[in-house]
C-alpha cells in the first residue's frame, strides 16, 4: 500500500508529488488524460511563481510590467517599476515540470473511491489502496463530489489565442456592466494575442467584443467560494478545492502555496498515524483558510459588492482610483495577508 494516492497531475497535483518525494513519502498520482497541460490557464504569474518552480526560459512567452483596467472612458493604471509578471506557456511549464521533477505520473482515470480504514481507488481495471487520498482533480472534482460537497460558484473561463505577434508590456482589463459578474481581457504573449474572458460568457461574446473570426479556443471552468478541504484520510488541493482568486480566476500560486501546507499536513498524519478528519482540519485546511483563505474571502466580499453596485458606482469607483497609487499592489495577495 502507498502512502498517499493524488488524484490529478495538474500544478496542484504535480508540485505536491514533487514535494512528498524530497521527503521520501511514498505516493502514487494518477491523471486519465492522454496530453497534460492542455487545460484553458493564461499562465499569467507573479514573480511570486519562482518561490515554486524554477521556469525554464523555454517556458516563457513574454512579460508585462502591468495592466490597463478600462471602465467605460477611465483607466485604472497598475503597473510596477522594475517589476513584471510572467506570461507562461500552460503546456510547456505543466510538460516541463514533470519532466524536471520526474514525477511517475501513471494514466489512469479514477473512476469510484472508498474509503473506511484506508483508501480504496478504482480504475477501470485495478484497484488501488493508499493511507492518504488527495483530491488535486480540478473543477469538476470527483473526490470533492464523493464527499457531497457543492462549489458556491462556478463560472466560464474562455480564451481565443490570435497569431498577431503582440509585444505590448501591459496586460487590457475590461470591467464593466457588459459583462457584469466578470471581465474580458488581452493580453500579449509575443507570438500570439490572447483576448479572454471569465464570468457569463460564450465564445460568440468574445468574438463581437474583439472582432475576432479564426482564432485557437480554449475554455474551462472556474470554481469559486470557500468550502471544505480536509475529510477522514482525505484532502483537497487546488481548484478542487476552489483555492482559486475570485478576482480573476488565477489558482497557481494558491494551489502551490497550499500544497505545501498539504505535504506537511501529510508528514505530520503519518508521523502521527492520524488520519482523522478534525486532526486533517487542524492541520490543512484551518491553516491554508488563515492565509490565502482570508485573502479569498475578501476577493468573495469584493465580488458580492461589485456584483450588486450600479453602473454609474462602478464608475464613480474607477474614477477615484485613476488617482491611486497602485504600484505596489500585489497581484496574489492584494489586502497583504497570505503567507
Ligand atoms: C481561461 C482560464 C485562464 C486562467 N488563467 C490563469 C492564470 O493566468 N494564472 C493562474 O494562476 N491561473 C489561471 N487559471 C486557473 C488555473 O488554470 C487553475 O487554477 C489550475 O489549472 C488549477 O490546477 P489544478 O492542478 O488544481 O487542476 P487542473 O489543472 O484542472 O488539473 C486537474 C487534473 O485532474 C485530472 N483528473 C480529473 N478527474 C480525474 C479522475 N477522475 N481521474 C484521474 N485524473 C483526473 C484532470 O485530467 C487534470 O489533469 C485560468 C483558468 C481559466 C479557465
Amino acid at each position: 500500500m502507498t502512502d498517499v494516492a493524488i488524484v490529478g497531475a495538474g500544478p496542484a497535483g504535480l508540485y505536491l508529488a514533487h514535494l512528498l518525494d524530497q521527503q521520501g513519502i511514498s505516493y502514487r498520482i494518477f491523471d486519465k488524460a492522454q496530453h497534460l497541460g492542455t487545460k484553458a490557464c493564461s499562465g499569467l504569474y507573479s514573480p511570486r511563481i519562482e518561490e515554486f518552480v524554477k521556469l525554464d526560459p523555454s517556458w516563457i512567452d513574454h512579460r508585462v510590467s502591468g495592466a490597463l483596467i478600462r471602465n467605460n472612458g477611465t483607466v485604472i493604471r497598475a503597473e510596477k517599476k522594475n517589476w513584471h509578471a510572467y506570461v507562461v506557456s500552460r503546456k510547456k511549464m505543466q510538460q516541463g515540470l514533470i519532466r524536471q521533477w520526474k514525477i511517475p505520473i501513471e494514466q489512469k482515470q479514477i473512476e469510484t473511491l472508498l474509503i473506511e480504514n484506508n483508501v480504496c481507488l478504482k480504475t477501470r481495471d485495478e484497484t488501488i489502496s493508499a493511507k492518504l487520498l488527495v483530491g488535486a482533480d480540478g473543477s469538476n472534482s470527483l473526490v470533492r463530489r464523493h464527499f457531497k460537497v457543492a462549489v458556491p460558484e462556478t463560472i466560464n473561463g474562455i480564451i481565443a489565442l490570435v497569431p498577431e505577434t503582440n509585444t505590448g508590456d501591459k496586460v487590457e482589463l475590461w470591467v464593466d456592466e457588459t459583462l457584469k459578474d466578470g471581465f474580458y481581457w488581452k493580453i500579449p504573449r509575443g507570438k500570439q494575442t490572447e483576448y479572454g474572458a471569465m464570468g457569463t460568457v460564450q465564445f460568440s461574446d468574445l468574438e463581437k467584443r474583439f472582432n475576432l473570426s479564426t482564432y485557437e479556443k480554449e475554455a474551462a471552468i472556474i470554481p469559486l467560494g470557500l468550502i471544505p478541504t480536509a475529510f477522514n484520510r482525505t484532502l483537497l488541493l487546488g481548484d478542487a478545492a476552489c483555492q482559486v482568486k475570485p478576482w480573476s480566476g488565477g489558482g497557481v500560486i494558491f494551489s502551490f502555496t497550499c500544497a505545501k501546507i498539504a505535504a506537511t499536513t501529510i508528514a505530520n498524519a503519518l508521523a502521527e498515524n492520524r488520519f482523522d478528519e478534525a486532526f486533517l482540519k487542524e492541520q490543512y485546511d484551518d491553516v491554508w483558510k488563515a492565509g490565502v483563505g482570508k485573502t479569498i474571502n475578501i476577493g468573495l466580499l469584493f465580488r458580492g459588492l461589485y456584483r450588486d453596485a450600479s453602473p454609474e458606482e462602478i464608475t464613480a469607483l474607477f474614477k477615484a482610483l485613476t488617482t491611486t497609487d497602485l504600484s505596489a499592489l500585489d497581484m496574489d495577495f492584494p489586502d497583504g495577508f497570505g503567507f
